[in-house]
C-alpha cells in the first residue's frame, strides 16, 4: 500500500455474520505452508526491502518468475515473465552547480536545494534580484506583488514567499493563486531567469527537494533557500550568480506477469505489488525514523504477492474456466503505482477483455479478535454490492468502500474503466516500519482472504463480463490539505465512535505525546470526534504549534492528553 495518496473513503459498514462451508478442495495446513514460504523468502533481510529497481527487487522477481513457471502459467511480460519499465528517482549534480551572492558562495544542500520544477542540463544565471512578495496576482481580491516593481522584470532572479498573505489554509482567499506551480507560470509569464523560494510562515512547511514525484519541470531553474540565506535575500542584493547542472537519474523497475489460457474471450485479472520500501529514509513513504534499516514488507506486500502465487496454482486446476486469469506482480507500486501504471498503458493482453481486476494489498494482518476485512472500490460495477452480501466466511466483519481510486494498484485499472475489488486486512503500527515482520502474519486469516476471493471469483464465472460504474469520489481532490498532521495511522476498518488509531508515526506529535495503537480518539479540546470525517475536521482547526487536549479512550480508561502540533 503506498502511502502518497493514502485517502480516506469510508462508506458503508457491512456487518456479516457467518458460517464456513468449505466447498473448496483446499488443503488448508498445505496451502499455509506455502503462503509461509512466500512470504518467509520475500520478507527476509537477504531480499533488503525489495525496493524498486534495486538488488532485493531482483531476488524477488527471480523468486515469482520461479513459482509461476512451476506453476505452468504462460509468460505474458514483453521478456518472458517480465515487463520492464522505466522511472526516474533522484538527481546527479554537475560540479559546477553554485550559488552565490554579493560575490559570497552558498551551499547547496545546507542554504539551498534545486526544486523538481527545475529543468535538466546546465543553467546559467546571473542577474538581479527582484522582491515578489508572495509571487501572487489576484484579479478579484486586490493583491498583486509586482504591481509596484516598475523595473523591467525581463532576465531577473523573482525571489517569493512559498505561503500567501493570509496563509496556506483551506479558507485563505488566496488559495487557488498560491501553489507553486501558479506562482511559477506567473513569473514565468513576466520573464523571470529563475525563482528562489523562501518561506517565513511557520505554520507551512517548506517545500521538499523531491525529484521522486512526478513534477513536470519548468523551464527555469526554481530553487528553495533555507532560513539563514532568505535573510540575506531580503537585505541588499547587489549581484546574485546562479548555476545549475542536474540530471535526473533513471531506473528499471519490473512486472511480472503469468497468464491462464482458458479459450475464454474475457480475462480476470489478480494483482499485488511485491515492492516495499527498502531501507526506507526520506521521501520513501516509511513512517520509521532511525538509520537505515531494511523495511521487511511481510504484510505490505508479501502477503499479497504470496496469495497471488497460491491463486494462480488454485485456477490452474480450477474448474471455472468461463475466463481466462492474468496474475500481475506489480513493483514501483511503493513509489505510486508506477508498474501497474506501465502495465495499463503498455498492456500485453488487450484492456477491452479484461473482465475486472482482483488486488490484494496487505492481506496478512487480519486480526483474529475483530477480523475486519476492507473491500473497497466495490462502486466500479453494480454486481460487487450483493456479492458482498452473499458472501459470508469465518466470521469476518466485512466493510466496504465504494471508490475505485485508492493507495494501491487497482486505481490504475479503474482509471482505465475496469472493474475492480480491492481486499485489505487494515494498517497497523508496523505498517512502513521495519518491524513489518513475517512472525506477525496470521496466515489462517490470509487463507480465510483467498477463500473469499476464490468464492467470489468462482460465483462470476458464468456472469459474463461486468458492468464497469464510475464511482463517487469522495477522496483525492476532495480531501482538504492540512496544515498539520498527529502523525498517526487510523484504523478504517474501526465502525465505534471516534477514531481509533492503528499505527503511530515514530518522532511525530502523536508519539511525543504518548500515545499508543488501540487508542481511541474522542474529542479534540471541545470538538467531539466521532468518525474520520470529524476527526479531518478537527484537524483542519488547527496550525502547527498549537497545542490541544485530546480525550482518550485506553481500553476502559478515559485519558486526557496534551498533543503539540
Ligand atoms: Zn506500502
Amino acid at each position: 500500500m503506498c502511502i502518497k495518496n493514502y485517502c480516506l473513503n469510508i462508506v458503508a459498514i457491512l456487518s456479516v455474520c457467518l458460517a464456513a462451508n468449505g466447498q473448496t478442495a483446499m488443503d488448508d495446513a498445505k496451502e499455509m505452508a506455502n503462503l509461509k514460504q512466500h512470504i518467509l523468502y520475500l520478507a527476509s533481510d537477504k531480499l533488503e526491502g525489495r525496493e524498486t529497481g534495486k538488488k532485493g527487487e531482483g531476488l524477488a522477481q527471480k523468486y515469482i518468475v520461479g513459482q509461476f513457471k512451476k506453476i505452468g502459467l504462460v509468460p505474458m511480460g514483453t521478456d518472458n515473465y517480465v515487463q520492464e519499465f522505466p522511472f526516474t528517482e533522484g538527481v546527479d549534480y554537475g560540479k559546477g552547480t553554485q550559488l552565490s551572492v554579493n560575490g559570497k558562495a552558498y551551499e547547496r544542500g545546507v542554504d539551498w536545494y534545486p526544486l523538481p520544477y527545475t529543468p535538466n542540463g546546465v543553467s546559467k544565471i546571473s542577474g538581479e534580484l527582484i522582491n515578489a512578495g508572495y509571487g501572487i496576482t489576484t484579479p478579484n481580491h486586490g493583491w498583486d506583488d509586482y504591481a509596484d516593481i516598475k523595473r523591467d522584470k525581463k532576465g531577473k532572479i523573482f525571489l517569493m514567499e512559498v505561503s500567501s498573505p493570509d496563509g496556506m489554509g483551506p479558507h485563505s482567499k488566496f488559495k487557488e493563486y498560491s501553489d507553486i506551480r501558479t506562482k511559477l507560470d506567473t513569473a514565468i509569464a513576466l520573464g523571470a531567469a529563475a525563482v528562489i523560494f523562501i518561506n517565513s510562515d511557520t505554520s507551512v512547511e517548506n517545500l521538499m527537494a523531491d525529484f521522486k514525484n512526478k513534477i513536470t519541470p519548468s523551464n527555469i531553474p526554481v530553487i528553495f533557500a533555507t532560513a539563514a540565506l532568505a535573510k540575506v535575500l531580503k537585505g541588499k542584493v547587489t549581484n546574485c550568480e546562479l548555476t545549475i547542472d542536474i540530471k535526473r537519474l533513471s531506473h528499471t523497475g519490473h512486472n511480472i506477469i503469468g497468464y491462464i489460457d482458458n479459450g475464454a474471450k474475457n480475462t480476470v485479472v489478480f494483482g499485488a505489488h511485491y515492492d516495499h520500501l527498502g531501507f526506507g529514509g526520506e521521501g520513501s513513504g516509511s513512517l520509521y525514523r532511525g538509520k537505515p534499516d531494511i523495511h521487511h514488507g511481510a504484510d505490505d506486500n508479501a502477503s499479497g504477492t504470496a496469495a497471488l502465487i497460491e491463486l494462480a496454482r488454485y485456477y490452474k486446476t480450477s474448474t471455472s474456466k468461463n475466463n481466462n486469469y492474468l496474475f500481475c506482480a506489480f513493483s514501483g507500486e511503493e513509489k505510486g503505482l508506477l508498474g501497474s501504471n506501465y502495465f495499463v498503458k503498455n498492456p500485453t493482453l488487450p484492456l477491452a477483455n479484461m473482465n475486472y481486476m482482483v488486488n490484494m494489498d496487505m492481506v496478512g494482518r487480519l486480526k483474529p479478535d475483530e477480523k475486519n476485512l476492507s473491500i473497497n472500490g466495490v462502486g466500479s460495477s453494480p454486481v460487487w454490492h450483493s456479492l458482498v452480501d452473499t458472501i459470508k466466511r469465518d466470521g469476518m466483519k466485512v466493510k466496504t468502500t465504494e471508490s475505485g481510486i485508492g493507495p494501491s494498484d487497482y486505481t490504475s485499472f479503474y482509471l482505465k474503466d475496469i472493474p475492480v475489488i480491492f481486499f485489505f486486512t487494515g494498517t497497523h503500527n508496523d505498517y512502513h516500519k521495519p518491524s513489518d515482520t513475517e512472525d506477525k502474519i496470521n496466515y489462517t486469516g490470509e487463507l480465510s482472504v483467498m477463500k473469499i476471493i476464490i468464492a467470489m471469483v468462482d460465483s462470476l464465472n458464468t456472469k459474463g463480463k461486468l458492468t464497469f460504474t464510475k464511482t463517487k469520489e469522495e477522496d483525492s481532490k476532495e480531501t482538504p490539505r492540512f496544515k498539520v498532521t498527529m502523525g498517526v495511522i487510523p484504523d478504517y476498518a474501526f465502525d465505534g465512535e471516534g477514531m481509533r488509531i492503528d499505527g503511530v508515526s515514530d518522532g511525530k506529535p502523536a508519539f511525543k505525546a504518548g500515545l499508543k495503537a488501540g487508542d481511541v480518539l474522542t474529542q479534540m479540546d471541545d470538538f467531539k470526534v466521532v468518525d474520520m470525517t470529524s476527526y479531518m475536521k478537527a484537524l483542519g482547526m488547527h496550525k502547527k504549534g498549537d497545542t490541544v487536549t485530546l480525550k482518550i479512550l485506553r481500553g476502559k480508561e478515559i485519558k486526557d492528553i496534551k498533543l503539540t502540533f
